[in-house]
Order: C-alpha cells, then structure tokens, then sequence
C-alpha cells in the first residue's frame, strides 16, 4: 500500500518537476519571466538523490535593481488600492494556493526532503496566512484617536515602501506566505529572494499571485545566492524594509548591510528551545509533543524543542517512553506517507547534524538511536531512476537520535543543530530548570509541562523567550505575535503585529482653536 502510494506521489511530482527541468528558473520582474543580466544559472538539486532538478537564475545586483525599481513603480498604485479590493485579490490568491495544494505539497517535499505528510499541511497554511492578513487590509490604515486638551490627535498606517523577505529551505512556501501576504495587505509591494536550495515554491507563489490578479511589480522574485542576490537586496536604496528568516549569523550580517541605508528590519532567527518536563505533568501528553517538536519537519525547525528538560523524579520513565516513540519513527523517502524524517536539505547540512552527534559522544552525552532510515533506500539498484527507492543518497539521511544526559555546557546542548537530534538534561528544582533554560544566547519558544497552574504561571513570566507553550506543543493561533528575543530574533509579526512592520505610523494634531501660541517679535 505504502509502496503504492509512493510511486503515485513520485510519478505526479515528476509531471510537476518536468517544467522546471526542462527550461531555467527565472527570476519575475515587473510580471515577466527574466533570466540574469549576466546570463549566469546555479543547479537545484533535490535532497532525496542529490540529482540535478532543474536550473535556476543566479541573480545579482542589476537583477535586484530592476526588480526594486519594479516594485517602487507599482507602489503608489497598489498602496492606494482600496483595501476591499487588496482584500479581494488575496483572497483569490489563498484560492489559487488551495487549488494547487497538492502540486506545492509534492514540489516542495522533493526540493527540501521534507516528509510529504507535512508539506500538505504546509501547502495550505500558506492560504490561510493569505486568507488571514486579505481579511485585515480593509482595517490596515486604522488608527487611534488620542484627544488632548486643545487638540483631536489622531493616527493612522500606510505602507511603509517595497520592501525585501529573504526566506530560509526549510518550509520555504508556508514562510515565505507568512511574510508576503501581510505585505501585500498592508499595501507594500515585495522583492521576495528565496533560499537557494529551495527555490521552486517562490517561482509557483508568484505565478499564482499574478494569475489571480495580483498587479505585475507588486510581487517581484529573484532567485539567487544569499552573499550575492541577497545581499545586494538589504542594499538597495529603494528597499524600505527587510523581513529575514534565516540563522542569526546571517542576521548579523544584514543588520550590518542595511545599516548605511537605514532599513526597518524585522528578523526570525535561530533557536534552542527548552522543553521542560516537571514530575506532576501528563507524561504521555508531553512526550508525544517532545516527539513532534523535534522529529517532525527533519528537525529543521526554527521552534524545534531541541533542549529537553526532565525533572529528576521523573528522569528515567520520560526517557524511557520517549525513546520507545522514536526507535519507531520511519526515516524514509519524503514522498511516502509513512515517512516521519525524510533526507536532510543538502549533503553539507547533512554532514554538519552528523558532526553534532558524534561530537556529542566525545562531549559525554548519551547517544541513544532511533530507526536507522530503511535499507531499502539505498538498496544499490539504479533501475527505479531518478528519485526512485533504491536509489538514493546515503549522504543526505541521518537516524534520528536521543542525546541523553547530557549537561548543559555542552556544544550540543548550546548551538543550533537544526536536525532530528533532541538533547536531555535531568534538573532538580524549578529555579535549577529556569536557570538552564535561560542558560543560552537564544530566545525564541519555550515549552513547559506541569500540573500546577501557579508553576506555569511563575515560569512562562522567568523564560526569556518570545513565546511559551503551556501543556501543549507550537500550536499557531495567527492572530498572536510570533518572534523571539537574544539571538533569536528582533521584532514580531502575526495579527497586527505584521501591519505594524511593514506600515508607517502618522499622528495628525488638528486644534481646536483654543490653545496659545506663545508671540515672539514685535
Ligand atoms: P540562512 O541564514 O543561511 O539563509 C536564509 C536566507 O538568507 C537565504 O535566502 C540566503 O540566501 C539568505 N542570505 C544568506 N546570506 C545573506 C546575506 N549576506 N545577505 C542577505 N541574505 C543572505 O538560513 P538557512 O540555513 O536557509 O535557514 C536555517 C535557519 O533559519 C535556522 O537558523 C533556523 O532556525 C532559521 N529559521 C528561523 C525561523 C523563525 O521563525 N525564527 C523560521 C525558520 C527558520
């Protein structure tokens, strides 16, 4: 059945790759398909076989030009556009996404390895964020009004500018969707530079959003490398502002860029988050969430729970469920429906998680294994063809796995790993948990599990992180914000925490006519 199931999704995601193989990727500037000025392409390969799936221009500073200058020349236009009828386009946008669904679930699960039962999910989340920020456009410019003594103050939004979203591989059509549709609600219009490794996803978003009536240079894309396409992006004087999702290194690196232009920035970074277990939680409930938060999307999440903290009491019983949960946890082909953990983005990454669990041997950890992926992948024949079962790279598969007590001074409990490697830690009391959990240069989630209401309470307030989740794993409610503190991140977005970002605030203080105006001269 499995097998099945696996072939119909592999032959239908080879009728969708079929395009992108046969001509180049290119960059939509103004709303036409433009290669690079220089001419220059780079390979996109998928992460199942590392075999080659199509190439894709390799954008530079003229490319991001012309495409900045595309979206400054729309803005007026679309900034004014009446909100209902934002609303309307993307609302048919959000359609347009559902009705392709399946095609964005299969392409995005061959180009990031990611399991097919989450790209699905993925797909159409990406039209609930474009249905979510469509219904608030007509509301976006809405303001307060703040009464003085002698004068009527009030406020109200527009658009801030075009602005740069510079996504990560990792679930790159949901994030991307995340940060374009409260743009284009808002009334800016987008430069939109996908990470090279995934880049197919951000070519079907903009065909879809000029399909469904989006105007041509509201949304612009160029495909390219981050130092190079990038780069020049966070440069570029007509770029109001730049929402980044990436690692915090990189964010570094674009706070310095922007800086001589003076950017808004708004940046989604790295993360270490601390699930921690206390002695009266519901143990099942919070070791089937452990489970998802770490093994679910390779790992390769930026709200993974990849710190478990485990009070002593209940040490062994968690770890001993846990470790049940995961020797059972299928690594396989993305596109089977079985598949837990796919192959990791790319050989390199692949190789850095592989580093991370060996050097947790030499740092004292325990290394307990899960399911190795199933033999049948690399089984040796090439007759299945590209992208086929018993074809695949071993390079690009790791086993998921367990680093049991381990302390928290070690690498592999302080640096962002970002693959199906959880790290546990045994604390005593509850100020040794928070004193570990803000023992870290990161800040984005938190996840606590216990019985006692006033403990939640007391810890959700002594976290230092963004968001905290009480007995429950990351579950998105959109109109809450999203973001993280220290090197996890500046800013939040979600509800109109996003309006905020990528729209001006004006104050007008109209008097009444009755205040002094102190005279000076004659
Ligand atoms: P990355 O920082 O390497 O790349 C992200 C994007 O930035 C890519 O498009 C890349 O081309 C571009 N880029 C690279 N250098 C650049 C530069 N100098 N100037 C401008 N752009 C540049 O990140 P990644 O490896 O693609 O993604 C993984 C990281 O993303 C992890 O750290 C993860 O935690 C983080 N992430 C965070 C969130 C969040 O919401 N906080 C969500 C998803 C992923």
């Amino acid at each position: 059945m499995t097998n099945r199931a696996l072939s119909a999704n592999l032959a239908e995601a080879i009728g969708h790759l079929a395009p992108f193989k046969a001509e180049t990727t290119l960059h939509l500037i103004d709303g036409e398909p433009v290669a690079s000025v220089t001419g220059e392409t780079f390979a996109n390969i998928s992460p199942i076989d590392n075999s080659h799936l199509g190439d894709v221009a390799a954008g530079g500073a003229e490319d991001v030009a012309a495409a900045a200058a595309a979206a400054r020349r729309s803005f007026d236009e679309w900034r004014d556009t009446p909100g209902e009828q934002r609303k309307r386009i993307l609302h048919a946008v959000a359609d347009a996404i559902e009705a392709r669904a399946a095609e964005i679930a299969l392409l995005e699960s061959v180009d990031t390895g990611q399991a097919i039962r989450f790209m699905s999910s993925a797909a159409l989340r990406g039209a609930e964020n474009f249905r979510f920020f469509a219904d608030r456009a007509p509301s976006a410019a809405d303001g307060l009004a703040l009464p003085s003594a002698h004068h009527l103050n009030y406020t109200s939004r527009r658009a801030i500018g075009p602005v740069g979203v510079i996504t990560p591989w990792n679930t790159p059509f949901m994030l991307s969707t995340w940060k374009i549709a409260p743009a284009l609600a808002a009334g800016c219009t987008v430069v939109h530079k996908p990470a090279e490794w995934s880049p197919f996803s951000a070519a079907v978003l903009a065909e879809i959003a000029l399909e469904a009536g989006l105007p041509p240079g509201v949304l612009n894309v160029v495909h390219g490398l981050g130092e190079t396409a990038g780069r020049a992006l966070t440069e570029h004087p007509e770029i109001a502002a730049v929402a980044f999702v990436g690692e915090s290194a990189t964010g570094s690196l674009i706070q310095a860029q922007t800086a001589p232009t003076l950017k808004r920035l708004h940046f989604e970074l790295g993360g270490k988050n601390p699930v921690i277990v206390f002695d009266d939680a519901d143990l099942d409930r919070a070791i089937d969430a452990a489970v998802f938060m770490i093994y679910s999307l390779n790992g390769e999440r930026c709200t993974s729970s990849s710190r478990l903290l485990v009070q002593r009491g209940v040490h062994d019983r968690f770890i001993a469920g846990l470790t049940a949960k995961l020797r059972s946890i299928v690594v396989g082909h993305p596109l089977d429906p079985d598949t837990v953990v796919g192959p990791l983005i790319h050989p390199d990454h692949c190789e850095k998680v592989r580093g991370y669990i060996a050097l947790a041997e030499t740092e004292g950890a325990v290394v307990v294994s899960g399911r190795p992926p199933d033999a049948d992948l690399f089984a040796g024949s090439l007759a299945g063809g590209s992208l086929a079962k018993g074809n695949l790279a071993p390079a690009n598969f790791v086993t998921p796995v367990l680093l049991s007590n381990a302390d928290n001074d070690m690498r592999v409990a302080r640096e962002e790993i970002f693959g199906p490697v959880l790290t546990s830690i045994a604390f005593d009391t509850e100020d040794e948990a928070v004193g570990i959990a803000n023992d870290t240069d990161y800040g984005l989630a938190a996840y606590l599990w216990t019985g006692d209401v006033g403990r939640a309470h007391r810890l959700a307030a002594a976290i230092d992180a963004g968001m905290v989740w009480v007995n429950s794993q990351n579950v998105r409610h959109l109109p809450t914000p999203f973001g993280g503190v220290k090197r996890s991140g500046v800013g939040r977005d979600g509800g109109d925490w996003s309006f905020d970002f990528y729209m001006e605030t004006k104050n007008v203080a109209v008097a009444y006519g009755s205040h002094t105006i102190p005279k000076l001269g004659g």
